[in-house]
């Protein structure tokens, strides 16, 4: 939330010259202009003659589409960068709009590339890949060869692409529109979903029930349109499937995910045997709260009393200390974030609302939006983005391909950079009742990164396996299924009474199937690291900077390899999920200790 306490983050406004000087900067357009006209020669060049490439070759026309790539990705970054800053402005908005249309045109340009190297037969690719000429380019080029079993003919790819736009994607975008014209009355004015959502945090039990019971009335009207936009969506995803002979709703997410259907079953198993940490974890809740129970709407309330801020240049010094601590290697890359002003920090009329850590930037360092208000969360959010740029600075030599990373290994930076610098500041605290809301916050950001999302992750599984099985589903059948899914969670913990429609705001579930369990398996396999460091010490600091700058140049299992975890282990999840319920202990014990008792 906006607020106007003066933290000192006022002025701290980000450089953005490295990338280019102004948003009419004729560089923006020359170095496009460049890219499409290296595209069509690259076009004009390969096309239809991939398989008849050696190493030496193919090693050059992966170099120069990565060239290409990068020539667009720079102005693309620097037009949501510009524009993430004021969003209000309407020629940063035609900007990001006129190069997302230039790339989206670049790209199809390109596509070819990749079906015609994954049409190449796995006899010749073998012994191309064996070739030392490819080195640099082996995990990129097997990872394109991966969807090779599921691809269809040349003209059939051409079809399912260009109907795709009438199809799926124009269903997801009316999604969306659907979403973002929803309206919430609250005290009888009209009000954006957001904004009643943000409401749902505040310390008034009476404000977040009123708030929740909005949502769900304004979740009514077009509740039949989503639901018959979800059942198309599903549908196509299904036929998709077939045609293409995928055994399961979720293995393309897999691929692309660069894991497996067995571990990703490990990491729900693992998950959804142990609702118990969760239910514990909101009933200790509801204690902090004086409540019997906990409704549905009180989740997110704060636990705390405590409104105590830090400055700017307080959250400046924790977090380069904590990484610093870790290694000066890490705390020195993390203080040039804030010595060459990469980093955009203070909430703005107009600005992108959140934080983000804009990585790959071609040829240039990573850059850092926040929206910092002082406040813990703040702190920890601070610590998260920075872990993103300290990996982004550490995997950049590589290169655009090669530090990429899959979304289960994109949060391993940031996650292990925000229990570093949780560890530092639960250090400074002795006061119990602040050490409890330190846990908590922590213990509840664990769970909706992890529990959360797996249950959402079964709601998704049930809805997909439902659909194929018996067709479309009735919307009152849907949030039975959600409501089964919750109810898995929460146990009795939770009220979820008036909680049925509340599936059809989450836009992951249209926009992009299967993609919620990524969190979870992100947050276990980068706690999972940091226990290690815990346990082992300075030895583990080289092995996890190593990781980092292998980007996503190798798989999750072979970059868990080089910290000594072994990723095919299902044990790996339940373990992480254990240590959470330590910290769950830990959490009892000082609620006890100051007096809310145990059960
Ligand atoms: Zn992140």
């Amino acid at each position: 939330m906006a607020t106007t306490e003066v933290t000192g983050a006022e002025e701290v406004g980000w450089d953005l010259d490295d990338l280019f000087q102004r948003i009419d900067d004729p560089s923006i357009d020359a170095d496009v202009a460049k890219a499409e006209i290296e595209a069509a020669a690259f076009r004009e060049r390969y096309h239809g003659k991939v398989a008849e490439l050696d190493a030496a070759s193919l090693a050059d026309a992966v170099a120069e589409h990565e060239r290409i790539e990068s020539s667009v990705v720079r102005p693309l970054t620097y037009a949501h960068l510009v524009f993430a800053t004021n969003m209000a402005d309407p020629a940063r908005g035609a900007l990001v709009a006129r190069l997302g249309e230039k790339a989206a045109g670049l790209e199809t340009q390109l596509l070819f590339f990749a079906l015609e190297w994954a049409a190449v037969d796995d006899d010749r690719a073998d012994e191309l890949l064996a070739d030392e000429a490819l080195a640099e380019w082996h995990h990129h080029l097997r990872s394109l060869r991966k969807f090779r079993p599921y691809l269809l003919t040349e003209p059939e790819e051409k079809i399912v692409t260009e109907k795709g736009v009438s199809g799926v994607s124009a269903w997801s975008r009316l999604y969306e529109e659907q979403l973002g014209a929803l309206r919430v009355t609250l005290d009888g004015e009209e009000h954006s979903l957001e904004t009643a959502m943000s409401r749902l945090y505040d310390h008034d039990r009476d404000v977040r029930r009123t708030a929740a019971e909005a949502i769900t009335e304004a979740l009514g009207p077009g509740l039949r349109t989503r639901t018959y936009v979800f059942n198309t969506i599903l549908q196509d995803k299904s036929i998709d499937d077939r045609l293409r002979g995928y055994p399961s709703w979720i293995t393309s997410r897999n691929l692309s995910n660069e894991t497996t259907d067995e571990a990703v079953e490990a990491l729900v198993e693992a998950t959804t045997s142990r609702y118990d940490v969760p239910q514990r974890y909101y009933r200790l809740k509801a204690k902090l709260l004086g409540l019997d129970k906990l409704e549905h709407y009180d989740r997110f309330a704060p636990a705390s009393e405590d409104t105590e801020k830090a400055s700017w240049a307080e959250a400046h010094r924790l977090v380069v200390d904590a990484y610093g601590d870790f290694s000066d290697e890490a705390g020195s890359i993390v203080a040039r974030f804030f010595d060459s002003n990469w980093i955009d920090a203070p909430v703005r009329p107009d600005k992108r609302t959140g934080a983000f850590c804009a990585t790959t930037v071609p040829g240039v360092h990573p850059y850092i939006l926040m929206n910092y208000t002082g406040d813990r969360r703040s702190i920890l959010t601070l610590a998260h983005e920075l872990g993103h740029g300290l990996h982004g600075v550490l995997s950049q030599p590589l290169g655009l391909f090669n530090s990429s990373t899959p979304l289960t290994t994109a949060e391993t930076a940031s996650v292990f950079g925000e229990a570093l610098t949780f560890q530092r500041l639960l250090a400074d605290e002795d006061d119990p009742r602040r050490r409890l809301d330190l846990l908590s916050g922590r213990i509840e950001d664990a769970i909706a990164t992890t529990f959360r999302q797996i249950a959402m992750n079964r709601f998704e599984h049930a809805t997909h396996t439902e659909r194929r099985e018996q067709g479309e589903i009735a919307n009152e059948r849907i949030a039975e299924l959600w409501v089964e899914a919750q109810t898995a969670l929460f146990g009795e913990s939770v009220g979820i009474d008036g909680y049925e429609r509340w599936w059809s705001y989450i836009p992951h579930f249209t926009g992009s199937p299967g993609y919620v369990y990524a969190y979870a398996y992100g947050y276990l396999f980068s706690l999972a690291i940091y226990r290690r460091y815990v346990r082992e010490g300075d030895s583990m600091v080289e092995p996890y900077l190593d990781l980092l700058r292998a980007g996503g140049s190798r798989s999750p299992e072979e970059l868990a390899e080089l910290v000594g975890l072994d990723l095919t282990d299902p044990a790996i999840w339940a373990s992480g999920i254990e240590a959470l319920s330590d910290e769950l202990d830990e959490a009892e014990r000082l609620a006890a200790e100051i007096g809310l008792g145990r059960d």
